[in-house]
């Protein structure tokens, strides 16, 4: 299923799910603003998209990172419309490729079809806006973040979710996460706009909160991984017990869920490791550890 919905006049949210018995199993949001389209979401969306931007003007596909909830509408239409996709140079070639997906992710999102895309420079325009484009490692090692100064808007995709985080992929790296917020929060942004959840309006606010939470977090998990403590160990310390979810009538901690591959554990292990220098999607593609390199 699909909604869409404007936003500061200008900006159309598209927001995207599978859904199972009509009940929407999880959001995912792209978002339209003049003809660049940011993020294509899922498999299971892919016609309803493509017959929803078939009225409007579509010249670019911008992709935030190479998750498959973000580019699966990508080939459809690159296959049906005149349409340039860019994304971060260590996504382009993950786009070429099927990824290793988790059961749970085949469920929600499905697998992509191979996109062709290319580079992108370190701004873009349309004809109404002017987009500075930020590397913003940490969720995937290859996440970009639009930046639209004049108007303090910031396209995020997962870089932002919630204040605090309660769960996180093996494949994430906190501290990188941290870093890559601050750089956002000197644009003094209006408004995320995130792939998850509703747009945040107070945006310089809740990064402050944010950065906050989790550099407190990070301490106090480093502090105890100090003391000797498992990350197991860490983890019930800190958050009590695994993060739970409830969903299409599913109760279940977000760990068995995934098979382990998002969890709170999970979290405490990102804030200790470096992890972010491969991709469980893609176990094979080797990527270059310097992130300075790979500043757009
Ligand atoms: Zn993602």
């Amino acid at each position: 299923m699909i909604k869409t919905n404007t936003i500061e006049d200008s900006v159309t949210q598209i927001k995207m799910s599978k859904s199972v018995r009509g009940v929407p199993l999880m959001w995912v949001s792209a978002y339209l603003v003049d003809d660049l389209l940011v993020d294509t979401g899922c498999d299971y969306t892919k016609k309803e998209l493509e017959e929803s931007m078939r009225p409007r003007k579509l010249n670019t596909i911008v992709n935030t990172h190479h998750h498959e909830d973000h580019i699966s509408g990508n080939q459809l239409l690159q296959s049906t419309r005149e349409v340039t996709i860019l994304a971060h140079s260590l996504a382009v070639p993950l786009l070429k490729l099927r990824p290793r997906l988790y059961q749970y992710q085949e469920l929600t999102w499905g697998y992509p079809d191979p996109s062709e895309a290319y580079p992108m420079a370190n701004r873009i325009e349309t004809e109404n806006h002017e987009f500075r484009v930020v590397y913003v490692p940490g969720h995937s090692l290859d996440h970009i973040a639009l930046v639209e100064p004049k108007e303090g808007w910031v396209f995020v995709g997962d870089l932002y979710i919630t204040v605090k985080p309660v769960a996180a992929r093996l494949d994430e790296d906190q501290w990188h996460i941290i870093s890559s917020l601050k750089k956002i929060r000197e644009f003094s942004p209006r408004i995320l706009f995130t792939a998850v959840g509703d747009p945040v309006t107070d945006a310089s606010n809740a990064l402050d909160r944010s950065i906050s939470v989790r550099e407190e977090l990070g301490r106090r998990i480093l502090k105890l991984s100090e003391d000797g403590l498992s990350s197991a160990q860490i983890m019930n310390e800190v958050f009590g017990e695994e993060a739970m979810f409830e969903r299409i009538g599913i109760r279940s901690s977000y760990k068995e869920f995934t098979q382990q591959q998002y969890s709170t554990e999970n979290l405490v292990e990102t804030f200790i490791h470096e992890q972010c220098y491969f991709s469980t999607s893609f176990p094979q593609m080797k990527v270059p550890s310097n992130l300075s390199g790979n500043e757009i």
